[in-house]
């Protein structure tokens, strides 16, 4: 049996002595799958292509875990380091044994979790190699589990993954879709970790939401409100999101631009 993971995506699927021929994550509307055609690829293809894990420290107590080169839609993985463990949020859809073993130095993993199913990469595999911890998937999104194993924990709402370290669910971009809260991070001001829930623009200073990022499908104006309803009241001045970083005054940016959303979607566009 053989891990298969899609070429485009990223995503590990369900041990098979074949590889599955269609990615329902890719064939979605919310994604695209390539002019080539499907694809799909191993771990141990990736290993002798020349992938290799990287982890690089962002802030204290924060870790990017990336794989290069690149590897599916680039997606960066955060490892959030809390005095009750660590959590390992978006995990690349690679792993290997010295990143895993850097990762060890830093305390290891105690949870994982993603925003949404686009950014669950190699989840099983690295919940595997970190003695099976738990990994959350939002029950709104159980439909689009590749890998289903006794690991995954569904959850609704919101969720205590780690000592006062809670995932709230948004949903917009998924039914599921979520943010993590660090309130320890950026040294106490707090930060928001928020995947592809909340995007930081390219101006590095907006936030944004879509149904689909890559076709330009938006949300409607509802959605953007009920995100809005679960992460003000949270005390955060830093935002990673999946692709981005606001730097500074992150709540401030996050509500101003995303009511300015609410506008153009309403059809108040300014003068
Ligand atoms: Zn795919
Ligand atoms: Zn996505």
């Amino acid at each position: 049996m053989t891990i298969f993971s899609c070429s485009t995506c990223a995503i590990e699927h369900a041990d098979a002595p074949e590889s599955p021929g269609r990615c329902e994550i890719c064939e979605d509307e919310r994604q695209w799958v390539p002019a080539s055609g499907q694809s799909w690829t191993t771990r141990d293809e990736l290993e002798a292509r020349g992938h290799s894990m990287e982890v690089r420290e962002l802030e204290p107590n924060l870790h990017a875990i990336t794989t290069t080169p690149k590897l599916g839609i680039g997606q960066r993985g955060l490892l959030v380091r809390t005095p009750g463990g660590n959590l390992l949020f978006e995990p690349p859809g690679f792993i290997d044994a010295a990143g895993a073993r850097r990762i060890d130095e830093l305390g290891g993993v105690a949870a994982i979790a993603s925003s949404h199913p686009h950014l669950t990469g190699s989840s099983i595999q690295y919940s595997h190699r970190f003695g099976h911890v738990p990994v959350y998937v939002a029950a709104a999104d159980e439909q689009w589990i590749r890998r289903p194993d006794p690991v995954i924990r569904l959850w609704e709402g919101k969720v205590e993954m780690l000592p006062g370290l809670w995932m709230y669910q948004c949903g917009g971009h998924f039914a599921g879709s979520s943010v993590v809260h660090w309130p320890a991070g950026r040294k106490g001001a707090g930060v928001l970790v928020s995947g592809d829930t909340i995007a930081v623009g390219g101006d590095r200073t907006s936030a944004n939401a879509m149904r689909s990022y890559v076709n330009n499908i938006p949300l409607p104006a509802s959605a953007i409100e009920r995100i809005l309803d679960i992460v003000m009241p949270l005390e955060f001045t830093r935002m990673y999101s999946a692709f981005g970083v606001l730097e500074e005054d992150a709540h401030t940016a996050v509500e101003r631009t995303l009511r300015r959303y609410i506008s153009w979607v309403n059809g108040e566009m300014p003068e």
